[in-house]
This record gives C-alpha cells, structure tokens and sequence, in this order.
C-alpha cells in the first residue's frame, strides 16, 4: 500500500525537534502574538524576498484580510482562475467583491494571461494569479498586465511556497502573496495557520491592524477588524519545518525527475514545467482521459491517488456556474489526477507507483 501522503513519516523523523519547539512554547506560556510568530515571519519573509511577513490563522484568512487590506470591496471586481481551490474565490465574495473568473492555460494549470486582460472591466481592482500544484504563475506578465491598467496583484501562493519564477521567489512578485500552513501544504502546520508575505509597508501596517480587532497597539480600535493570528504553538513547530523545507523541495523535485523517466512515453500527460518555473510539485498531477477509472484500478491495486479538483470553481453550487465558459478549467477536472509525492516517498515506492500506473493505463 503506498499512500498518497503520509504526515507521520515527516512527524515521527522530527518527533523530539518538534516536542522540544512546543514545550518552549508551553513553558514560556506566551500563545498569541509572541517572539516565535515574529521569528517565523522574518525567515518566511526573507524566504520570499520581501520585508514583511504577517501571520494569520489559516490561508483563507491570509486572503480575506489581503483583499480587505487592498480596499477591495463592494462594487470591485477580482480577477481569479477557474481552476483552484474554492477559498481563492470564496474571500473575494466575503470582502463584498465579485470574483470574475478567467480560464487555465492547460499546459502550467496557471491563468491565462490574455483571458485576464480580456476580462478587466472598469470595475476590476485585482489580478489573483493562483500557483497552482505549486507550478508558479507567469508573474513577469501579470505584473505587467496589472501595472498598465492600474490593477492590485494577489498572490494565492498557498500550494508553491519556496517556488520561482525568472529566479524571483512567488511572494516577490504581488502586491502582496498568500500563504497556508494546511497540514498537507508543503511547509504544513499541526493545525491551521497561515500568512501575508508583502514588500509593501502600508499593507503590511493594515495587515497587522486587521489581524488583530482593528488595533493599532494600545486598544485603539481604528476599524472594523478581524481575530486571526498565527499563534506561538503553530509558529514554533512550523519554524521546526522551515529549516527542512529546502531539502523537501529538493526532495519532491527528485521524486518528479523520477516519474518523469519512468512514465515516459506512457499515455499519460506529465506535468509541464515551464522554462521560467521552478516548480516546487505540491502535487505531480497528470492527465489521462479516462482518469476516474484509472484513480479506481489504481486504488484497488494500492496506490493512493487523489484528484484537485473534482469541479471547477465557478461549477461550485455557491457560486451558480452552469455555462459553457472555462473550457480547460473544465477539461481538466475531468481528466487530472495526482499521484503521490511527498518528501519521504522512498525511490521503491516511487519506482512502484510508476510500474503500477503504466500496467493499468495498458489496460484500460
Ligand atoms: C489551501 C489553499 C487555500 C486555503 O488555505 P487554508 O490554510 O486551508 O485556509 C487557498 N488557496 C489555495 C490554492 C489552496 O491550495
């Protein structure tokens, strides 16, 4: 049986790093808003390549807060892809915007660039690229895209933290990036966390404030804030993490090399890592039009596969969908599968998914 991630691996070869990082915690019970989740901001920040990290509880947050912080609101219109998770979408609508979603290049799973310059109307505020499977979005573009017409730039940098793009971290490029601790993200929490990493001083200044009630420090509430900090528990442990994620990176980009050989010339379409990129492989997601029976025989025979996602966004019954738009966002949740990749897959399990894969799609 080979599973499509195993925390516990990571878990138990970090066991007394991790136990000494929350007794500190315990003993210095300090919880919320302490020296551990400012030291966890500075490394992520200089990570990315900005001078500002602001944690936050979760990565939904890190977006609901950005987007308030940008004076996005009622009225504003957000560009974001078709194909992502729901919470890229969601925060637009929770700030009181209009998420207008935009098709996936079928080759990077980035959005498209040109259906985004399509879709600007006089109401658009922001560009929200997503790096999706950690694939980094092609930012040089965007960027310029946002600068012409005068548009915020967010990045959903959730799945690729630790990713390039023309060697300029993701977080470097947006007004500001959006980070998530989710256990199963590449730098996870034991629980939810997450952060804003931004060169922007303004908005980091707003971030902190919005955090945390409004406050600017000595209970002067100035406006309508939220209670989402990244607290000293999650902090401590993801700092653990931090110093390993390099070789994790490293570690998933092996394991991706390594399909790669091995599934060559398979009917399956591999993964695309554009020149620019450097992919950080969240997920190593492949295609094949008959993915679901695939996924089916797959798991029958002990291979763990999962599928992001099984809809697209604007399909999603909270937002309606039921056009024809988004055609590649809507090919590929169709087709997409993911196989496993996680820093402790051993070179055998790696070796065997494979095996099993091309066996199957010979069948099929
Ligand atoms: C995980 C994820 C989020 C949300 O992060 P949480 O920490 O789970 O709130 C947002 N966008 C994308 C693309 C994600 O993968």
């Amino acid at each position: 049986m080979i599973p499509f991630i195993d925390l516990t691996r990571q878990h138990a070869a970090l066991r007394a790093e991790l136990l000494a990082a929350a007794a500190r915690v315990l003993d210095s019970s300090q919880f919320i808003l302490g020296g551990e989740g400012k030291a966890l901001e500075s490394e992520l920040a200089a990570l990315c390549g900005v001078r500002h990290g602001i944690g936050v509880a979760s990565g939904t947050d890190a977006l609901r807060l950005t987007i308030a912080a940008l004076d996005v609101g009622p009225g504003d219109e957000v560009i974001t892809p078709a194909l992502s998770f729901v919470a890229s979408a969601t925060t637009i609508v929770m700030a009181g915007a209009t998420p207008v979603f935009v098709d996936v290049d079928p080759r990077t799973y980035a959005l498209d660039v040109a259906a985004a310059a399509r879709a600007i109307t006089p109401r658009t505020r922001a560009i929200m690229p997503v790096h999706l499977y950690g694939h980094p979005a092609p930012m040089d573009r965007v960027v310029e895209l946002a600068r012409d017409r005068g548009l915020a730039v967010i990045e959903d940098a959730a799945q690729a933290v630790g990713g390039a793009w023309r060697d300029r971290p993701v977080g470097a490029w947006g007004d500001a990036a959006c980070l998530s601790f989710y256990p199963t993200k590449n730098l996870g929490a034991c629980g939810d966390a997450g952060m804003v990493v931004t060169a922007r001083d303004d908005v980091a200044e707003r971030l902190r404030r919005l955090r945390h009630h409004g406050d600017t420090g000595r209970y002067q509430h100035v406006e309508l804030g939220y209670c989402s900090r990244l607290d000293e528990m999650q902090a401590a442990l993801l700092r653990v993490k931090l110093k390993h994620l390099a070789a994790w990176t490293e570690a998933r980009r092996r394991i991706a090399a390594r399909y790669r050989a091995a599934l060559a010339g398979s009917p399956l379409e591999l993964p695309n890592e554009a020149p620019e990129a450097r992919h950080v492989y969240h997920l190593f997601t492949v295609r094949h039009s008959q993915r679901d029976a695939l996924a089916k025989t797959l798991a029958d025979r002990g291979v763990g596969t999962a599928v992001y996602y099984p809809g697209t966004v604007p399909d999603q019954p909270v937002f309606g969908g039921g056009d024809g738009r988004w055609p590649e966002a809507r090919r590929a949740v169709r087709e997409v599968l993911s196989l496993p990749c996680f820093a402790e897959l051993s070179d055998d399990e790696v070796e065997t998914v494979a095996a099993t894969v091309r066996d199957v799609c010979a069948r099929l």
